[in-house]
């Protein structure tokens, strides 16, 4: 009864397709749920993901919750995330690869988990970072605690969408800075971003990760091309 009144005051509204939610929903419609496009590499260690860092870093696990096809829903959220200030889009997928850590049992490898720190400049102009979002759900949902000040970044690098993939490389390079080596120092680290594609400042952090006294690091994102 109160339920009803409530979301009669304030509809409720899935975070994907922003149509009313019944009762039983809760973040997203059952119609958008079933039409995610799940990747299940939680579960394959062979994933084309975890792939990706073959030979570059060595990585306890690595994968990504959904496949990123453009013009998809996926695409619209991560984009109303990103830049419409849509952060309840981010918490809602940090719980849905919260719930897929658990399923894996890989949260159990997990201690701190961290989000990939945005420039500080970036982040005062968009106002946050959308990856601390998603650490946020995923963290309620697993109980493993994050930080989003353990790691900062520390060079603004240029757009890196016209660049050559050589040239990415030394653009990440060394760009991530350890601020409290304390607070990482033998733990079990998960690193978290929003969409992976060659996968080069993902690598460049869990390095600079692992030379501070991380014992491990790990990699979920929400989104990968493959
Ligand atoms: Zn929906």
């Amino acid at each position: 009864m109160l339920n009803d009144l409530v979301s009669l005051f304030y509809p409720r509204n899935c975070v994907c397709c922003q149509q009313p939610l019944i009762k039983r929903e809760t973040d997203c419609c059952i119609m958008c749920l079933t039409e995610l496009p799940r990747t299940n590499f939680a579960t394959n260690n062979e994933n084309p993901v975890a792939k990706l860092f073959w030979g570059r870093i060595e990585l306890t696990f690595g994968y990504s919750v959904f496949h990123f096809s453009k013009g998809g829903k996926l695409q619209s959220m991560l984009h109303s995330l990103k830049y419409q200030n849509k952060t309840q889009v981010g918490i809602f997928l940090g719980k849905e690869m919260g719930q897929e850590l658990i399923k894996s049992g890989k949260n159990e490898k997990i201690d701190l988990i961290i989000p990939i720190p945005l420039h500080p400049e970036k982040e005062r102009l968009r106002g946050y970072n959308q990856s601390d979002f998603l650490v946020k759900g995923m963290s309620n949902i697993t109980s493993i605690p994050s930080d989003n000040n353990a790691v900062i970044r520390t060079v603004h690098t240029t757009s890196q969408t016209r660049k050559a993939k050589f040239d990415r490389w030394k653009n990440v390079d060394s760009i991530f800075q350890v601020k409290r080596p304390k607070q990482i120092t033998g733990k079990n680290i998960l690193l978290v971003d929003d969409v992976i594609t060659t996968g080069s400042t993902l690598e460049s952090c869990a390095k600079v990760l692992l030379e501070n006294g991380a014992s491990s690091v790990s990699i979920v994102v929400v989104a990968s091309g493959t």
